[in-house]
């Protein structure tokens, strides 16, 4: 089995996020640490966290998996944004060790003129700086489209960082299926083969976990463009069998799909049906 989930508003807090995700049925999901915008977050509310904890133990949750800001990139040209990155990448860990146990993802970055080998350097040295043997956090760096100039589009690059980074039992990947289809990879066609490919370059266990997202755009687009499951280029058939992939069971899969509660919930039971038709 695998776990599923959608993404979710931290507005009301931890404990409600919990809460929302066993009424719409699922058992994981995903928040924006600070609105995607890049502004400020709610303040630490422990008991509230206590609360969330509480709720996924009894409820049986898998990791769940935060997503830091879109507007962190710590590989940037600028060294205003660069450190405002690192700010948060910082903080953002800080708290996520209210939650111990669980994921959280980013972008890798934009390296906006750099130059990729540049840009690779420089995230892990932000990692270097912020991972600690005694931290409670894996931290998951995101398949990418290969837009612009983005970090990430390959296993290769992702694998790079990897390399660089010293506490490595603290870093694993976030498989996004959208974005790796628009890099060119042809989980519709030779799911197998890719699925292969990443084990060779990066390795299955560091594959902690899965973005469900059909595509708007066709194979290496490089957009990064989400549509609902079923709805764009990779197609249900497609989507079921990643779902159902042996290598990628017991991870959570978040969606990301442009949905409002009604659609996230219908996608939770067709990705459930699933699971129970096998
Ligand atoms: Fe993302
Ligand atoms: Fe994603
Ligand atoms: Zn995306």
């Amino acid at each position: 089995m695998i776990y599923i989930g959608c993404h979710l508003s931290v507005v009301d807090g931890y404990r409600a996020m919990g809460e929302t995700m066993s009424r719409f049925g699922g058992n994981t999901f995903a928040w924006f640490t600070r609105n995607p915008r890049g502004g400020r977050t709610k303040p630490v509310l422990s008991e509230d966290m206590l609360a969330l904890q509480a709720h996924l133990r009894r409820e049986h949750f898998g990791p769940l998996v935060a997503h830091g800001s879109y507007t962190m990139n710590v590989c940037s040209a600028k060294e205003e944004t660069r450190a405002n990155g690192r700010d948060m990448l910082r903080q953002d860990l800080e708290r996520m060790e209210g939650l111990p146990g669980n994921l959280y993802n980013f972008h890798p970055g934009t390296h906006t003129g750099l130059g990729t080998e540049a840009g690779i350097g420089l995230i892990a040295d932000a990692l270097n700086e912020m991972l600690t043997p005694d931290m409670h956090t894996t931290v998951l760096l995101e398949t990418m489209a290969g837009k612009g100039s983005e970090i990430g589009g390959t296993f290769e690059e992702l694998r790079e960082i990897i390399d660089r980074v010293e506490c490595r039992d603290k870093i694993g990947v976030c498989f996004d299926t959208c974005h790796t289809w628009d890099a060119g990879y042809d989980i519709v066609g030779d799911l197998d083969g890719v699925l292969q490919h990443f084990d060779d370059v990066i390795g299955l266990p560091r594959l902690k976990a899965v973005h469900f997202n059909d595509s708007k755009n066709d194979r290496g687009s490089h957009k990064d463009r989400h549509e609902k499951l079923g709805q764009g280029f990779l197609g249900l058939e497609a989507m079921k069998r990643i779902a159902l992939h042996p290598a990628l069971q017991g991870r959570p899969f978040i969606l990301e799909t442009p949905n409002e509660d009604a659609g996230y919930i219908e996608e939770i039971h067709t990705v459930l049906g699933w699971m129970q038709e096998k």
